[in-house]
């Protein structure tokens, strides 16, 4: 089953306002791994060759917290969506 199907199952309440940060763009130009683009389990994190940057789909995340810790270089500033907005799974 693939990720899109996935988070069909959960239900979202989207905030305009990002929860999650990029702290210096320039560091993810430089990364050796882009780790992002792969522990995080909703695909939130993609590299936008084009733009040189790291393209942050903030509405699907699940807040698993992952990224708070698995980017090497502590570059994601990470908070919860402000109150009342981000996820309620549909079933749970
Ligand atoms: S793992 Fe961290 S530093 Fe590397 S590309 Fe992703 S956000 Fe940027
Ligand atoms: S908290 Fe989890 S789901 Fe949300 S962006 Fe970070 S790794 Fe992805």
């Amino acid at each position: 089953m693939s990720i899109e199907n996935r988070l069909y199952a959960v239900r979202y309440r989207v905030d305009d306002k990002s929860h999650l940060t990029i702290r210096d763009q320039a560091v993810c130009q430089t990364c050796p791994t882009r780790a992002c683009e792969w522990f995080c389990p909703a695909d939130v994190y993609a590299w936008d060759e084009g733009e040189g940057r790291i393209l942050v789909a903030y509405e699907n995340c699940l807040e698993c917290g992952t990224c708070r810790i698995a980017c090497a270089e502590h570059n994601i500033e990470w908070t919860y969506p402000t109150g009342g907005y981000g996820i309620a799974y549909k079933f749970g």
